[in-house]
């Protein structure tokens, strides 16, 4: 295991003790080239274009901007975000970016009104998010996220290097605080998503997102007022699992049972 280093700021490594992770102890940036080192052209970023996803890819452009950056367009994202993805690609000047669509046709016959969201939304992020993605990003050995510990209770204990069935995911800003991401943003002089100074700390799909109130969670303005709190990726007995393709009832067809907290 690679030893933790101590130092703070935006560029630390790990500085808490977490489970056994082969990363532990990485800079974001050095958990990066690790990763590329580890699965080369086997290497997906997957990109929300939220709040803070000028952090990770202004990273990854310094390192290498011909990474393919996967981007789940499910037809419910605010205009901004879809200007500020643009915006984005074009000032870091990255390559390689993929718009996933969900399928037309799937579309039609499971959300004919567009409502689906507000009807099931386990129902709706398997249409637009989860089997679009899936089936996509599945094909690379690893993703690299830009998801942080400190956003949600059940990211607390998210390792760097994360299992997730046959593929991993590489969480380089795993540990970094909100106070890292506002330094680094200030240091490179990034631009905010146009929603942050609305009140909008976590943006996904407009529908879905509402505002955070001082003191809730990052992500506590998504999907407000269910017990939801993840789309692609349920916890399960203390382990992130990936969801299947399939679901039945609200009962897995492998017979998991999503557990809600
Ligand atoms: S976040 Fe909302 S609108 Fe987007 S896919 Fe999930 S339920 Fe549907």
């Amino acid at each position: 295991m690679i030893a933790v280093t101590g130092k703070s700021g935006p560029c630390a490594g790990a500085r808490a003790q977490g489970p056994d992770d082969p990363y532990l102890g990485l800079s974001a940036e050095q958990a990066i080239r690790r990763a590329i080192e580890d699965y080369g052209s086997n290497l997906a970023v997957a990109a929300s274009m939220g709040a803070d996803s000028a952090v990770m890819l202004h990273m990854v452009s310094q390192i290498d901007r011909n990474i393919p950056i996967v981007f789940l367009d499910t037809g419910k994202h605010f205009r901004e975000t879809l200007r500020y993805r643009d915006e984005l690609i074009e000032r870091f000047g990255l390559t390689g970016l993929i718009n996933i669509t969900p399928d037309h046709d799937r579309m039609l016959a499971e959300d004919p009104k567009g409502d689906l969201g507000q009807i099931d939304p386990d129902a709706c992020c398997d249409l637009r998010k989860v089997r679009p993605l899936g089936g996509f990003i599945r094909k690379y050995a690893a993703q690299i996220t830009g998801r942080k510990r400190y956003q949600a209770r059940k990211r607390a204990n998210m390792p760097i290097l994360e299992p997730n069935g046959p593929q991993v995911k590489v969480n380089p800003l795993a540990y970094w605080t909100a106070g890292d991401v506002t330094a680094y943003m200030r240091k490179h002089d990034l631009p905010p998503h146009p929603l942050l100074s609305l009140g909008f700390l976590s943006i996904g799909c407009q529908p879905c997102t509402t505002r955070v109130a001082a003191g809730e969670d990052e992500r506590a303005g998504r999907w407000r007022n269910t017990a939801k709190t993840e789309c692609g990726i349920h916890y399960i007995n203390g382990k992130w699992v990936p969801v299947p393709e399939k679901k039945t009832s609200g009962i897995f067809q492998d017979g998991i049972r999503p557990v809600r907290s």
